[in-house]
């Protein structure tokens, strides 16, 4: 059995992130990572958007040049899913039998795609959006596609639904609730964003319920709504979340449930065993300090900063202010803060210039800012959200005074 100081789990963005900030704060111990995929750490929000359209290619998506990891002395296990931990003898079993001792454990795992329950689901031609392999398997159709139907209105289905657009594919998204994006975003910019995708050709369908996919040959036909309605279709993309993968860490003991509960420092309820990144349950300072799992790149390293600098000697809690950014289109959304909970959102500037943002407010606080093509906004916000800052509605909304021009009163 070999043995490191540190053996991080997921070799994703938070499993690199926390490698790298390892090794940024000098730490001299051994480090390995045990990855499930057979790549190296790559950028995952590319599949949706520039590696599915094929504008950028696996080279440009690394996280790190390949020589990076071994300069690094970082190790690793590539193509290997770990199953099982042993949280009393510090060691982990990988899927061929082996297993693998550490010192302390790093769980970067994320999750994988939610799947639909209904009959069809794993036909052909039916997709979901994780991993570098899936988005191949989605563009090597691509040719043999006309029609393809999109599940779920969130960022990574409309997101899909641009590209497919792009290449002069007839879209369908099929959307549950009455408007897209409505776990993250406020109405306003649902509307856009609907908006947006139809003038681009896609029929956006809100409280459209599947039935089940249909199929020929092994291949998907067609996606049948709840009323009978038949969406004839080559290829269907479903993207209605994940779910964390989390399941080795909880049989051995660690509290949670949706997501593995870890602590200001990224700790879980086992001795020596971090969770950080998509499968973190953590609670949040811009959520009002509820409980939550952010599902971000900012999360994923911002969280391994937390644990590399404990393990160093330097530690600090987690409380970095969330944001991410969406490509769809030419429109860049950038989002800092969280708008879960507000009650009230202020245009700023006019949709209708493509250009503008929305600031959400909770008692009179600035939470959060979703920026459309609006990137002075999103960078001055920033602090806004960081201050929780009190400023009047109709200041805010005025476009002509900059964010950071506003009188501030915490
Ligand atoms: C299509 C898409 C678009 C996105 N767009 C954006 C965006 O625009 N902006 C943004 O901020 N975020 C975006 N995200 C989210 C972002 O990619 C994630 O938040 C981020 O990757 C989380 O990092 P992570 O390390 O927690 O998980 P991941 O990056 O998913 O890495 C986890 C790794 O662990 C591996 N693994 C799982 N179980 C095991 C096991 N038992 N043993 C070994 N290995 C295991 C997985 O195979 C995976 O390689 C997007 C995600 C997707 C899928």
């Amino acid at each position: 059995m070999s043995r490191y100081e540190v053996v991080i789990v997921g070799a994703g963005h938070g499993g690199a992130a926390a490698a790298i900030a390892l090794r940024q704060n000098k730490f001299e111990g051994t480090i390995a990572m045990i990855g499930a995929e057979p790549e190296l750490p790559y950028e995952r929000p590319p599949l949706s958007k520039e590696y599915f359209s094929g504008e950028r290619s696996l080279e440009r998506i690394l996280i790190r040049p390949p020589a990076f990891w071994g300069e690094r002395d970082i190790t690793m296990h590539l193509g290997q899913r770990v199953i099982a931990v042993d949280s009393d003898a510090h060691w982990l079993t990988l899927d061929d039998g082996s297993t693998v001792g550490y010192r302390h454990l790093i769980w970067a795992t994320g999750g994988s795609p939610r799947r639909l329950a209904c009959s069809g689901h794993n036909l052909a031609g039916v997709h979901t959006v994780r991993t570098r392999a899936d988005a191949d398997r989605m563009r090597g159709e691509l040719d043999a596609t006309t029609r393809a139907v999109v599940i779920g209105g969130g960022y990574v289905g409309l997101e899909a639904a641009a590209v497919l657009a792009k290449f002069g594919k007839q879209v369908t998204v099929l959307e549950a609730l009455d408007r897209v994006l409505a776990r993250v975003a406020g109405a306003p910019l649902s509307r856009f964003y609907e908006a947006e995708h139809r003038a681009h050709g896609v029929d956006v369908r809100l409280e459209a319920k599947v039935d089940c996919m249909e199929g020929k040959h092994g291949r998907v036909c067609a996606v049948r709504l709840a009323d009978g309605e038949m969406l004839p279709c080559e290829m269907v993309i479903v993207g209605i979340g994940i779910v964390p993968a989390v399941e080795p860490l909880i049989a051995a003991g660690a509290e949670g449930g949706n997501g593995v509960a870890v602590d200001a420092h990224c700790r879980t309820s086992l001795p020596d065993v971090f969770a950080i990144g998509d499968c973190a349950l953590h609670s949040n300072v811009f959520a009002d300090n509820t409980r939550i799992r952010l599902e971000s790149v900012q999360n994923a390293n911002d969280q391994a900063t937390v644990v590399a600098r404990g393990l160093t000697g330097n530690p600090i809690e987690y409380r970095a202010v969330p944001w991410f950014w969406s490509n769809q289109y030419d429109l860049r959304l950038q989002t800092v803060g969280l708008s879960i909970g507000h009650d009230q959102c202020v245009p700023r500037g006019d949709p209708a210039t493509r250009s503008f943002s929305l600031i959400y407010l909770r008692d009179g606080k600035v939470i959060a800012l979703d920026c459309v093509n609006a990137t002075k906004d999103y960078v001055q916000g920033r602090a806004l959200v960081i201050d929780g800052a009190r400023i009047a509605p109709e200041q805010l909304a005025d476009p002509a005074t900059p964010l950071k021009e506003m009188a501030v009163s915490a």
